[in-house]
């Protein structure tokens, strides 16, 4: 009898202990991805990359003669339609650790083992189990340092090979067909503007490790704040849908440090920093969605207003914002400096609350992670764990004299800046929606506000609230 092999965001053969938990049962196996609630309510480019990913994957069972079992509704009432239909006695998943998943993989694993179906979760999504990392008194680390020491010299099993063969099931259950599930609807610049940025599936991520630690590591250091060079290794992409395992990175970067690669190390912490946003939202899920440090809930944040709409817009009259918001637009994904300066920029400039921003940046970014996200926005504007403290306002005019010094990056993404703009400064325009009247011979907008003036508007409010 089949066991059902449930996929959500771990899109790979390789590295995959819940497959090879699987293959080692000895029984053929049924692929399934479920569309559930959940799911369905992830961003516009998200979504429409997260079609790009199961595509690709699609194709990747394909070639081992395999098949991927397509279907929506919500998961235990699918998983219980696919077992009756297809006979299956177990269904096993690789474990997801944001607060919604949690509780919908517990109920189903309850559910299913009382009704007599073996419900197995494996891990493959994190270096380590969000339990396994302690301090010495027990508990979580709330601090990086600390963290990235317990972690730096913790054994990391080595990855596992992907599976020589799958056993095919004698009856395969219905599938949906991908193209009706239409991922792409709200992402309507979706196949024209962003693909062409797009690594996807597991072969190209793989490829983009092997060309980083090739080309890229050595230079990483001291390089990977130049928001006008293409100096990072793009993977957060292919860890959002799982197209490469954390623990292969982890193990290609340690191999590149032993050997002497200058920026492996940096790499490894920066890696470090993804575990460390997902081991905090195992232990504090509100981090999602609240201020993590107390008091933050009566600062004056400013809720969505029409600054904060020509922010989303890209048209602060901020160069370097409008450049990093633009890039998003484009590409669906931004440089990691960039969000940096753009998420202070609407936490303190325009002192508008961070969750703005972070539900602008879960709809726009194909490389979408809750815990990375909400983690950032928290550490920028100064309420999270471990957070830069409020009164550290990056100045985007400072910050484009040390890291974007010939302006590459933002004439790339500003048409009005040039008067013969980039190819990717005219695609924004292209891609924005008409009602937005959009039109690059427009004259670049004022500054919403003065950088010295938002700055200390920013911090009176900081200082009455501390009063
Ligand atoms: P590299 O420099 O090549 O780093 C390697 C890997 O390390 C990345 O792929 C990523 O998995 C991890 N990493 C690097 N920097 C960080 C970081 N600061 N926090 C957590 N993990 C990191 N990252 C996301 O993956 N998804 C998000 O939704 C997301 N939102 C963010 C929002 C804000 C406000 C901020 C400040 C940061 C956010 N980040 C997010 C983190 C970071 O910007 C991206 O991971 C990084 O830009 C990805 O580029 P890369 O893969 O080339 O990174």
């Amino acid at each position: 009898q089949p066991l059902l092999v449930w996929f959500r965001r771990d899109l790979r053969l390789n590295d995959h202990p819940m497959l090879t938990a699987a293959v080692q049962e000895g029984r053929p196996l049924i692929p399934v991805f479920i569309l559930d609630p959940e799911t369905e309510e992830i961003g516009a480019a998200a979504k429409w990359r997260l079609g790009l990913a199961l595509a690709a994957f699609a194709e990747s069972l394909g070639a081992m003669g395999q098949r991927l079992v397509l279907r929506r509704g919500p998961a235990l009432e699918t998983l219980r339609a696919l077992i009756s239909e297809s006979n299956a006695t177990g269904v096993y998943w690789t474990r997801a650790y944001d607060p919604a998943s949690r509780a919908r993989d517990s109920a189903i694993k309850e559910a299913l083992r009382a009704e007599g179906i073996e419900a197995q979760s494996h891990p493959g999504f994190t270096l380590h189990e969000p339990w396994q990392v302690e301090t010495g008194q027990g508990g979580c680390y709330r601090v990086y340092s600390p963290f990235w020491r317990a972690v730096k010299d913790r054994p990391v099993a080595a990855p596992l090979p992907a599976p020589a063969r799958l056993l095919i099931p004698a009856a395969w259950p219905r599938s949906d067909k991908l193209d009706d599930w239409r991922l792409g609807a709200a992402m309507r610049r979706g196949a024209a503007v962003c693909a062409p940025y797009q690594h996807v599936g597991e072969p190209a991520a793989q490829d983009r490790l092997a060309a980083f630690l090739d080309q890229k590591v050595a230079g990483y250091r001291a390089a990977r704040d130049l928001m006008g060079e293409d100096a990072t290794s793009g993977l957060s992409e292919n860890l959002t849908y799982g197209e490469i395992s954390p623990r292969t990175i982890w193990h290609a970067g340690f191999r590149a440090m032993q050997q002497g690669a200058a920026g492996a190390e940096h790499f490894l912490k920066e890696l470090v920093w993804r575990e460390f946003a997902w081991h905090l939202l195992y232990h504090f899920p509100t981090l999602a969605d609240q201020n993590w440090r107390e008091g933050w809930d009566a600062f004056p944040w400013r809720g969505d207003n029409e600054d904060a709409e020509r922010w989303r817009r890209g048209l602060t009259g901020e160069p370097l914002v409008d450049a990093a918001m633009r890039q998003m637009y484009v590409t669906g994904t931004m440089h990691n400096r960039a969000r940096m300066i753009a998420a202070s920029y609407l936490t303190k400039h325009l002192m508008t609350d961070w969750r703005v921003g972070l539900r602008w940046f879960a709809d726009c970014l194909t490389d979408w992670d809750p815990a990375a996200n909400a983690m950032g926005w928290q550490w920028v504007a100064g309420c999270g764990p471990d957070a830069a403290p409020y009164f550290r306002i990056f100045n985007p005019a400072g910050q484009a004299d040390k890291f974007d010094v010939d302006a590459r990056y933002r004439r790339r993404f500003v048409a009005e800046l040039s008067r013969t703009p980039e190819p990717e400064a005219i695609a924004y325009f292209r891609a924005v929606p008409k009602r937005w009247g959009l039109d690059p011979a427009q004259p670049y907008p004022a500054p919403l506000i003065s950088l010295d003036a938002g700055r200390r508007r920013a911090l009176e409010a900081y200082e009455q609230r501390n009063a």
